[in-house]
């Protein structure tokens, strides 16, 4: 009895289905079906599946891919709390000059002075060792910028 494609319901050609992983399973598709599909989301795979009406068990399916939307949900959430947090601690100031991404503010950071520290060397804090400095920098390229909020600190 040949099989039939659970995507197109197509009989498959004989030696010529392929395996697919959909989901919780693995499914013997048909070429064409295999050809279209191969490179799509499991969980979409999986929704198509039901949809068709063919699915073996489509009790498993429908749980594995309310499972996997949970699960997403969930680190959706997880990351916009991580960006917010960010974001509290790093405002956005504007937009990158050299890609247009955002700039976001760190500082202000004291940064250690070492006599090997060529790019203050003109600098008398040099001496002290150490000055404060406010950094903008893009999230996207990594352009930053610096800013030296105490003019006395340059003098
Ligand atoms: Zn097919
Ligand atoms: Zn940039």
């Amino acid at each position: 009895m040949a099989r039939t494609c659970i995507f197109c319901g197509e009989d498959i050609p004989a030696f010529g289905g392929k395996k697919l992983t959909c989901g919780y399973d693995t499914e013997v598709v048909c070429p064409n079906c295999f050809d279209k599909y191969a490179d799509m989301d499991e969980v979409e795979l999986a929704q198509k599946i039901l949809a068709t009406g063919r699915a073996r068990d489509a009790q498993s399916l429908r749980e594995y891919v309310k499972n996997q939307l949970e699960r997403e949900q969930a680190a959706q959430e997880r990351a916009a709390r991580r960006e917010e947090e960010f974001l509290s601690k790093h405002p956005e100031t504007g937009k990158c000059p050299k890609c247009g991404g955002s700039m976001v503010q760190y500082g202000p950071l004291q940064i250690k002075l070492g006599e090997e520290t060529l790019m203050f060397s003109n600098f008398s804090r040099l001496a002290a060792g150490s000055m404060m400095v406010r950094l903008e920098r893009c999230r996207e390229c990594g352009y930053t910028e610096f800013f030296t909020p105490e003019e006395s600190e340059l003098l």
